[in-house]
C-alpha cells in the first residue's frame, strides 16, 4: 500500500506552483480518498468492502471537482476544479500499482457502475522487500523510507506526464486550452 508521500509527490508534480500553501491542500487532497479508514478503523467496517471502493472511484475525483468549484477560496484560486480531479484520481492510480493482491485489494475505480477491484501491482515487490506491513513502528518507518525514495521518481515521472499533456493541448487547441491544469495565476507563481 501506498503512504501519503507517495500520493502527494504525484500532486505536487501536477502543478508548477511554489506555494506552500497550494502544495499543502493539493497533499491533503492527495491522501482524501483514504479517509475511508474512518470508516473501517472508526466504525468497525470491513476493510475488503468498505477501503478503496466509492472514495478511490471515477465519480468521487468528479465530485471533488465539483465541491472544489463551489467552495475554492480566492486564496486557493490558482488550484482549478481540473486539478482537484486529476489529483484525486491520481491517488486511486498509485493505490493500484502497490495493491498486493488485486482482486482482494484492488480498486472500485468504476463505483457505483462496477465491482470490478483494479490492480496493477508493479510497486508491490518493492514494498515486500522493503517490509511486511506498515501497520508497526517499524513498519511505517521502512515504508516511509521507500516512499522518500520513490517520491523522487514520481513526481518526475508526473512532471514529464504533464508537460508532454501541456504540448499535446497546446499543438492541438491553443494556448488558452492548456491553462486548464495551470491556471496564469500558478504559473506565475
Ligand atoms: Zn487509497
Amino acid at each position: 500500500m501506498a503512504l501519503p508521500l507517495a500520493h502527494a509527490a504525484v500532486a505536487l508534480g501536477m502543478t508548477r506552483s511554489r506555494d506552500p500553501l497550494i502544495w499543502l491542500c493539493l497533499s491533503l487532497v492527495a491522501i482524501l480518498p483514504d479517509f475511508d479508514f474512518a470508516l473501517v478503523w472508526g466504525l468497525g467496517l470491513p476493510i475488503g468492502i468498505y477501503h478503496r471502493t466509492f472514495s478511490h472511484s471515477l465519480l468521487f475525483g468528479a465530485s471533488m471537482a465539483l465541491l472544489w468549484m463551489a467552495i475554492r477560496p480566492i486564496r486557493l484560486r490558482a488550484i482549478s476544479p481540473v486539478l482537484i480531479f486529476f489529483v484525486v484520481v491520481s491517488h486511486s492510480l498509485v493505490d493500484m500499482l502497490s495493491t498486493a493482491d488485486a482482486l482482494d485489494h484492488g480498486v472500485v475505480f468504476f463505483w457505483p457502475f462496477s465491482d470490478y477491484r483494479m490492480g496493477w501491482p508493479i510497486l508491490v515487490p518493492l514494498y515486500l522487500w522493503f517490509g511486511p506491513s506498515p501497520f508497526s513502528v517499524v513498519g511505517a518507518l521502512q515504508f516511509t523510507l521507500l516512499e522518500v525514495l520513490l517520491a523522487a521518481p514520481l513526481w518526475l515521472l508526473t512532471r514529464s506526464a504533464r508537460n508532454g499533456l501541456m504540448a499535446c493541448i497546446q499543438s492541438f487547441g491553443g494556448a488558452e486550452k492548456s491553462e486548464t491544469l495551470a491556471p496564469k495565476s500558478e504559473t506565475g507563481a
